[in-house]
């Protein structure tokens, strides 16, 4: 049976059809979930006995473990479960007048990142695109602002399953209606998966973690360096620029005392010149996980990194931390609390 967000265009046509309603039905249906992006049970153009028959038809992939609440509000994370036990989180960051989704590609994670808590975690396998498409539009039933950003940067690497994160990227483009440039892919630079990304059609935004200048250290906080050092990723986003004309972003956790010297910064810069559309990078303070000795430089110190970077030309900021507060930022996902003791309203202070 497919999932109510795996489900295609013909899909819902053949449900539907099955069900032995009119076609435009159908219609009705695709446009409820995905053009309104309302829930099911909402589309009240449809009878409530055709939604309840539809619901038991197209079930959800995920039921929610915990929805908690945080930054006065405009964070929220869920803890999803699937059918098989696989947990997952999603994270909404809601703005004014917009919100982003942080999605989760993977349950857990095979590239063993050392200060990542999924990485620390381990893999258990991948979503398939409908999985993927359920967490946005579950985020989007809980904002009040449309939706108009995703980034994959919860749990799991992206193209380390790149059939379903381009199919879920496709679904995003034409079903949802979001903006190829508004959907950002971020990898640990997975090399094959990066020339898959170029080779698709849609030019959505790249993310690349590089977190060192050096592949001596680089190797040390991400094990896939031995694999793709930092000259095979860059070769491989510089390509991607290139081919899609767009500026790819990299992201840079910051770690007291270990990558965050200015002649550091200086090595990092003089690494990314000569990209098509120029760089960005993305300073991250490290959010401290349990498996990871290291701690967040000092603001003072991510600053005059950013400085050093911009002295070079290279674009910088610094990333705002949303949801530390109930455990979603970067790399702290499924983290401390053991599954089952993960209970809702823990932050429920937080909550609007
Ligand atoms: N696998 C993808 C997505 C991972 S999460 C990737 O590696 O890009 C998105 C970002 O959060 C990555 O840059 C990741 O390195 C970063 N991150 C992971 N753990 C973190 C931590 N504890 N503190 C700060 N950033 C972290």
């Amino acid at each position: 049976m497919t999932s109510r967000y795996g489900a295609t265009r013909d899909d819902l046509a053949r449900i539907v059809e099955h069900l032995g309603e009119p076609p435009y039905r159908a219609r009705q249906l695709h446009e409820g979930l995905y053009e309104l992006r309302r829930p099911l049970e909402a589309l009240t153009n449809l009878s409530k006995d055709l939604r309840a028959r539809l619901a038991d038809a197209l079930p959800l992939a995920f039921t929610a473990d915990a929805e908690q609440h945080g930054d006065h509000g405009m964070t929220t994370k869920w803890l999803w479960r699937a059918a098989d036990g696989s947990q997952v989180e999603t994270v909404l960051m809601r703005y004014p007048d917009r919100a982003t989704v942080c999605v989760s590609s993977q349950a857990g994670c095979a590239m063993a990142c050392t200060f990542c808590a999924t990485g620390q975690a381990g893999f258990e396998r991948h979503l398939d695109s409908g999985e993927i498409l359920e967490q946005i539009l579950r985020a989007q039933h809980g904002s009040p602002e449309r939706v108009s950003n995703v980034v994959f940067m919860g749990m799991g690497e992206p193209l380390a399953n790149t059939d379903a994160v381009l199919d879920a990227c496709t679904r995003l483009h034409d079903d949802v209606g979001l903006s190829a440039r508004h959907i950002t892919v971020s990898t640990v630079g997975v090399v094959p998966g990066m020339e898959s990304l170029a080779d698709f059609a849609l030019p959505v935004t790249l993310a690349v973690s590089l977190h060192a200048p050096d592949d001596a250290l680089r190797e040390r906080l991400v094990p896939l360096d031995r694999r793709y050092p930092i000259d095979a990723v860059l070769g491989a986003a510089r390509e991607y620029a290139s081919r899609k004309g767009r500026r790819v972003t990299f992201e840079y956790a910051c770690i007291d005392g270990v990558n965050d010297h200015p002649a550091q910064a200086d090595a990092l810069a003089r690494r990314l010149l000569g990209f098509r559309g120029g760089t960005h990078v993305n300073l991250i303070p490290l959010n401290p996980t349990g498996g990871f000795p290291g701690r967040a430089s000092p603001r003072a110190r991510i600053e005059a990194f950013a400085s050093a970077l911009r002295a070079h030309g290279v674009q910088a900021s610094i990333r705002q931390n949303r949801g530390t507060d109930i455990d979603a930022a970067c790399g702290q996902l499924r983290s401390r609390i053991a599954p089952g003791t993960w209970t809702p309203g823990r932050s429920a202070t937080m909550a609007p």
